[in-house]
């Protein structure tokens, strides 16, 4: 079975590995510090426990993925979470970015548009002691109005355009991160920037394989 400490170094390297793309040779340690302290394999279904630290992105059910290790990590990076951050994440899934998330900000919140998915996710991080978090069953589309404006905003789903509620919803300053294209086609992991007078610029960091952002447009 694999080991934390294991995933941790197959992330150190994929990240010297993609430098070229990502523009950087080392995630900060504040982020690799709370990919140590999140147990994923408390995140995964019981028999995919054994694969709980391979650098894979594996099945949670209802089609869906808990992400790759190393892809959760750099995506958390690129965000830049501060301790006093009010975050939203679209497409939690399993919990286990939110969670990671909780460690780096002050609050988390997040939505996941499959009920079961949310239901398992919302538990298991109450049981978990994951404190500063709220999961709830909700279309990411509409972002999450009553606790805007966030500090930043973490996609885990490949849409063809940011959602434009998720833009209104992002202060000035802050960083919406998320896989922008179409299904089944290859995706490409974007920063964008939001500047004091609420302009965009948009960066292109490494082509990327999410399931798709589905509901409403
Ligand atoms: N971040 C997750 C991985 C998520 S996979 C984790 O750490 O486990 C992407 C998730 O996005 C899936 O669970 C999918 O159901 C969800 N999703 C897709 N479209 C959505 C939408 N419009 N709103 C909220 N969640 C959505």
């Amino acid at each position: 079975m694999g080991t934390v400490d294991g995933m941790l170094r197959t992330i150190k390297i994929e990240s010297r590995l993609t430098q070229g793309f990502t523009g950087r040779s080392a995630l900060r340690p504040e982020v690799i510090g709370a990919m140590g302290r999140v147990p994923r394999e408390e995140f995964v279904p019981e028999h995919l426990k054994p694969r709980a630290y391979a650098n894979h992105p594996l099945s949670i059910g209802n089609g869906q993925t808990i992400s790759q290790p190393f892809i959760v990590a750099l995506m958390t990076d690129l965000l830049n979470p501060a301790p006093n951050d009010i975050v939203l994440e679209v497409g939690a899934g399993s919990g286990y970015q939110a969670a990671i998330l909780s460690l780096l900000v002050k609050q988390v919140y997040a939505l996941e548009i499959i009920s079961s998915l949310a239901g398992a996710a919302s538990l298991r991080l109450q049981k978990l002691g994951y404190d500063n978090v709220e999961l709830r069953h909700g279309d990411g589309h509409r972002g999450w109005p009553e606790h805007a404006p966030f500090d930043g905003i973490i996609v885990a789903a490949a849409a063809p355009y940011v959602p434009p509620s998720l833009k209104k919803q992002l202060k000035p300053g802050g960083r919406i991160v998320i896989p922008i294209g179409y299904p089944d086609t290859p995706q490409e992991l974007q920063v964008l920037e939001k500047d004091r007078n609420g302009k965009f610029t948009a960066r292109d960091i490494l082509s990327v394989s999410f399931v798709p952002l589905t509901g409403d447009e």
